[in-house]
């Protein structure tokens, strides 16, 4: 009875043995599918990222201006993490987008700061609507719309005032290709240190926003020059402000803009800027400067044309408080914000 006892008791304790051994290989095997699980998800997270990266790319190379497309893609999904602006009474905010930053008559373009070619711009030919008072070097010569009338009724005045009609507009809008041939040409006959003083990198000059025009002057010999302020010439120079234009390239800026003084290098900005730009004695640089001293719930920048009093001011980022009551301009600065004109009387 002892012997079968003690025999009962070791058959126990090896079945309690033998089932302790499968419960530990039970064990392992769920700790190591355990582990597997943990893996297969690290993974699965780790490629996710790799998406995320790949649309972000998409949207920067959908903009124009890579450097500002990070700000584009915030301000789209994250509205509300726009920096608050003060709303004076009387006005209201318009919200805009980045894209709009780089447009307008305003828009500052200089070897710092690239055009951002919006795909929806207009072009006039002036060869189609130039009359006799001026003359047109190609039909190809094309300005922006809302530079096109201005341009035209400036020409035909300044025949008026001087009764000399061999002006000639020599060039307006460049595309980024024509100013790619101009650089290569320049640095092909001059070299690169030539082609970098004189002409402007393909993306960097005025003309490809279709708001500056070249002038010259027909000689009688049949040759052309380009245009300079002398004689009664200079009419053009002291009065192009009153048209919405100003001389861009100053002799005296030249330290400032890095561009030698060009007589004839014409650009575009509507008249209420380009008269406070005439009045300050400024050039482009300097005014976009100037002007953020000037905000919506701060004092504004008056100025007095021949079409009324305006009142000027900036407004930094891409919220825009406007007035509701008045009618206004409003024209991006490529570089931060915007600058809205008011007419007020
Ligand atoms: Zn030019």
């Amino acid at each position: 009875m002892t012997y079968m006892t003690r025999r009962e008791y070791l058959r126990r304790k090896r079945k309690r043995r033998r089932m302790i051994f499968y419960l530990c290989v039970l064990l392992f095997v769920l700790i190591v599918s355990l582990l597997l699980g943990i893996l297969i998800s690290r993974l699965s997270d780790h490629s996710s990222p790799d998406q995320t990266q790949s649309s972000y790319s998409l949207l920067e190379d959908s903009s124009s201006h890579s450097s500002v497309s990070p700000v584009f893609a915030d301000s789209i999904s994250e509205p509300s993490s726009a920096p608050s602006v003060t709303v004076p009474d009387g006005y209201e905010l318009l919200q805009l987008s980045e894209e709009e930053m780089h447009k307008g008559s305003l828009i500052l373009i200089n070897k710092s700061y690239e055009y951002a070619f919006p795909t929806d711009q207009t072009l006039v030919s002036m060869y189609e609507l130039s009359g006799s008072a001026y003359d047109v070097s190609g039909t190809d010569v094309q300005v922006d719309q809302i530079a096109a009338q201005p341009l035209n009724t400036m020409l035909t005045s300044f025949y008026e005032h001087s009764g000399i009609s061999n002006l000639l507009i020599l060039c307006g809008y460049r595309s980024k290709e024509e100013s790619q041939e101009l650089f290569d040409a320049s640095v092909r006959e001059d070299g690169l240190e030539h082609a970098e003083r004189y002409i402007m990198r393909p993306g960097y000059s005025e003309h490809h926003s279709a708001l500056a025009v070249d002038l010259g002057v027909l000689l009688d010999d049949g040759g052309v020059d380009y245009y300079s302020a002398t004689g009664d010439y200079a009419w053009l120079t002291q009065n192009c402000h009153k048209y919405g234009f100003i001389v861009r390239y100053p002799d005296e800026k030249a330290s400032i803009t890095q561009i030698d003084y060009e007589s004839w290098h014409f650009r575009y900005l509507g008249i209420p800027n380009a008269t406070a730009i005439y009045n300050e004695s400024l050039c482009l640089e300097e005014y976009m400067d100037f002007i953020k001293h000037y905000t919506a719930d701060g004092q504004h920048y008056t100025v007095s044309t021949a079409d009324g009093q305006y009142e000027i001011y900036y407004a930094l980022g891409t919220q825009v408080p406007v007035p509701a009551q008045q009618s206004y301009e409003i024209s991006g600065n490529n570089v931060d914000g915007f600058i809205v004109t008011v007419k007020v009387s």
